[in-house]
């Protein structure tokens, strides 16, 4: 058999590889979309290296949208196979794929508002239509249950602790007479989270494909988030009567934020302002949160005694309409705003930021990995003056950041989910989701560990395994 890496080689994003076994039998590990990799990034989206109706089946690890985000593509060009991954992460990738073909026809139809005569206008990569096709698609695998796809393959999927749903993903091939056992870890999440539990060992693998995002830093905080936020609040919206923006990701670390507030307010630790939650796909995600306790770690089933909503408190509101969240702007009152992209590249978070960034008083919270290209990861490299909308604007808000609200694991992390694993029986390690400097320095501290196989692909390459 061999293994091809079509996505997320020597990159981030674009999550895509491809197992053809002796038989022909295909196997697509996830099926990324690449973003934010510049002017290459549309062309990277349009075309996949492989032919996808020659896919037998597609393995989801996780319903993040650098894993899953071309899936429609990939059914619009004529793949008809299962797609298999988690109950949660089916829940989750049906908001997330949906909300991702509206921005795409957005985008389309923005672009060809400036045509001009004679040129093609731009189609966007995918419909709804093809995003309800791909959810037809979806076929359903329990974590921790041996599951046999066809006779020659069977799957198993572990918590890999990175969002919920999220699964590190085991095969084992027969092939030739011989059993081989592939481990992909999908994106690994940390050990000792707020809301999931730790990423779980697994059985001996020959090979693995390894995630490698944070494999050269350390991102724990010296203090407990609950404290830190409290702090921050505190000054800000009690002390300095500001605003505090917080862009995060609208699925995962907005929850995140909710249920540590909630946990303050359990200690009456929460300060007394409005807190909104302005994205509706956050809603939907916390819906979905909502949907499936039995994903939670032990400390957060505890909590549930006492508190059957764990994601609600007194002063939380969702914003739904635009009208609402343009409203927060001439609204003077303190206030916690937690909205999205992530990394403040897009969304209605970028509004917030461009209203509250020239006044001392506010603060703009970031919470977690953002890439130093974007708006967020200006802002925490210290700019002091940002393009916004077309104009520039000086940095007087506070910048202030948490660092150990991640999904990703860091490299103490991603050794401790690799630990278990005998070095000397393990074939090769491919290390995938990186960059290639970080990965290089990843693959030494592996080294230490006595893994002497590494590799580090590139772009479309094959191996023999
Ligand atoms: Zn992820």
């Amino acid at each position: 058999m061999k293994v091809t890496f079509h996505g997320a080689a020597r990159a981030v994003t674009g999550s895509k590889h491809l197992i053809t076994l002796k038989n022909n039998t295909q196997i697509l590990l996830d099926c990324g979309l690449f973003q934010g990799m510049g002017d290459v990034t549309e062309q990277l989206n349009e075309s996949f290296g492989f032919d996808p109706s020659q896919l037998t089946y597609v393995i989801l690890s996780h319903a993040h949208i650098d894993h899953c985000g071309l899936l429609p593509r990939l059914v619009a060009e004529g793949f008809s196979g299962p797609i298999y991954c988690t109950p949660p992460t089916m829940d989750l990738a049906r908001i997330l794929l949906m909300d991702s073909a509206k921005i795409q026809t957005q985008d389309a139809e923005y672009a060809n508002k400036k045509l001009r005569n004679g040129e093609t206008p731009e189609l966007p990569l995918y419909s709804e239509e093809h995003v309800v096709q791909t959810l037809s698609q979806f076929k359903i695998v329990a974590y921790n249950e041996e599951f046999t796809i066809d006779p020659s393959v069977s799957l198993y999927l572990s918590d890999a602790g990175h969002i919920v749903g999220s699964a590190a993903v085991h095969l084992n091939i027969k092939e030739d007479g011989k059993t081989t056992r592939i481990t992909f870890s999908g994106d690994v999440g940390r050990y000792g989270d707020l809301l999931l539990k730790s990423p779980q060992r697994f059985t001996q693998a020959d090979y693995i494909i390894m995630e490698s995002t944070y494999g050269d830093s350390l991102h724990k905080d010296l203090e407990p988030i609950e404290e830190a936020l409290r702090e921050i609040i505190h000054q800000t919206c009690i002390l300095r009567k500001g605003k505090v923006i917080i862009p995060a990701f609208s699925v995962g670390r907005t929850q995140e934020l909710l249920f540590a507030l909630n946990a303050m307010e359990l200690r009456n630790i929460l300060p007394d302002v409005q807190y909104y939650v302005d994205s509706p796909l956050a809603l939907q995600a916390t819906e979905v949160l909502r949907d499936h306790p039995e994903v939670y770690n032990n400390g957060v089933k505890e909590i549930m005694k006492k508190d059957d909503d764990i994601f609600g408190f007194k002063g939380l509101k969702f914003i739904e309409s635009v009208a609402e969240s343009k409203a927060l702007n001439s609204d003077p009152r303190p206030c916690v705003i937690i909205s999205s992209s992530g990394m403040a590249e897009g969304g209605r978070v970028k509004h917030h930021i461009r209203n509250n960034i020239g006044n001392a008083k506010n603060t703009i919270l970031m919470v977690g990995y953002a890439e130093p290209k974007t708006l967020a990861g200006k802002l925490l490299a210290g700019d002091k003056k940002v393009w916004l909308f077309g104009e520039d604007y000086d940095v007087t808000a506070k910048i202030s950041s948490l660092k150990s609200m991640s999904a990703h694991g860091d490299y103490e992390d991603l050794l401790q989910f690799i630990s278990g694993q005998d070095p000397e029986r393990v074939k090769r390690i491919f290390l995938v989701h990186g960059e290639y400097d970080v990965q290089q320095r990843f693959a030494q501290r592996l080294r230490d560990k006595g893994f002497d196989h590494i590799a580090i692909p590139e772009y479309h390459q094959e191996f023999e395994l």
